[in-house]
């Protein structure tokens, strides 16, 4: 399939193509095609470190554009130890994917869920976006989430207060990505946001790290580009050096 040559997972083409399933696609959309190919690791070489400015308006495939090939990442690199793994939280949290609205958070869950429950079911994902009782946040938290979909606010909130969430990012982060930027600088929320990626920085073991002492990958996708978004891109990206899809 389509899908298939741009170097993703079988089961992952599958899920995308099936008649049947959820999705139900015939072909990658323009900015899915970009995205995947710029960050799945090409046969030429790595692509690791390279950060990812994705723009692009809801409707145009945006959420499979970065979600397909961190999944892709995740499940290669979760697969070989899922069998030994007593607890989730072993995995740790891997990815943080930041949203401006509850209503994304919610969509955005769905299509991961999706995603992972049938063919990847050690990948975990979770939505902290205040729609429940923080308790039950935390109770979901503990448990341990792979992929963490959430508000900047209600993640803050959890940030400073829940210690398992720290446990569960100490050095284990991935990916991080802020979707619609531009709506979530719109809302008021670029400080909220450069807030959690202090705390994230605080977490990440200086050791090792790639760049600026981070660890994982920014993915920032906007549907425009204001100096007040490439501002953002250079405080979460830390630096100038992403590339475009
Ligand atoms: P998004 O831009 O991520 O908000 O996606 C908008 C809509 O496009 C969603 O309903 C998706 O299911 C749909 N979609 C995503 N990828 C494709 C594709 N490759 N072909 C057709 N529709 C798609």
């Amino acid at each position: 399939s389509p899908f298939r040559k741009l170097g993703l997972d079988p089961s992952i083409c599958r899920a995308l193509t099936n008649p049947e399933g959820y999705f139900k696609l015939n072909q990658p959309t323009i900015v899915q095609s970009r995205a995947i190919k710029a960050l799945l690791p090409s046969t030429k070489g790595k692509c690791d470190g390279d950060n990812l400015f994705i723009q692009s308006e809801t409707g145009s495939g945006k959420t499979l554009a970065y979600l397909l090939p961190i999944l892709q990442h995740l499940a290669v690199d979760l697969k070989t130890n899922a069998h030994k793994r007593v607890d989730r939280q072993i995995g740790g949290t891997r990815a943080i994917l930041l949203m401006p609205t509850r209503e994304l958070s919610t969509q955005t869950y769905n299509v991961a869920i999706h995603l992972c429950s049938k063919s990847f079911p050690w990948i975990v994902p979770g939505c902290l976006s205040g729609g429940e009782k923080r308790k039950s946040e935390k109770a979901r938290l503990r448990k341990g989430i792979t992929i963490l979909i959430a508000t900047p606010g209600r993640l803050l909130d959890h940030l400073s207060k829940t210690e398992s969430l720290m446990v569960a990012l100490k050095g284990k982060l991935e990916w991080l990505v802020l979707d619609e930027a531009d709506r979530l600088l719109d809302a008021g929320l670029g400080g909220q946001v450069e807030q959690v990626v202090q705390h994230l920085r605080s977490n990440q073991p200086r050791a090792g790290a790639k760049r600026d002492g981070v660890t994982w990958r920014s993915i920032l996708v906007s549907a425009t580009v204001t100096s007040a978004i490439e501002g953002l891109a250079k405080t979460t990206m830390g630096g100038e050096d992403w590339k475009w899809a």
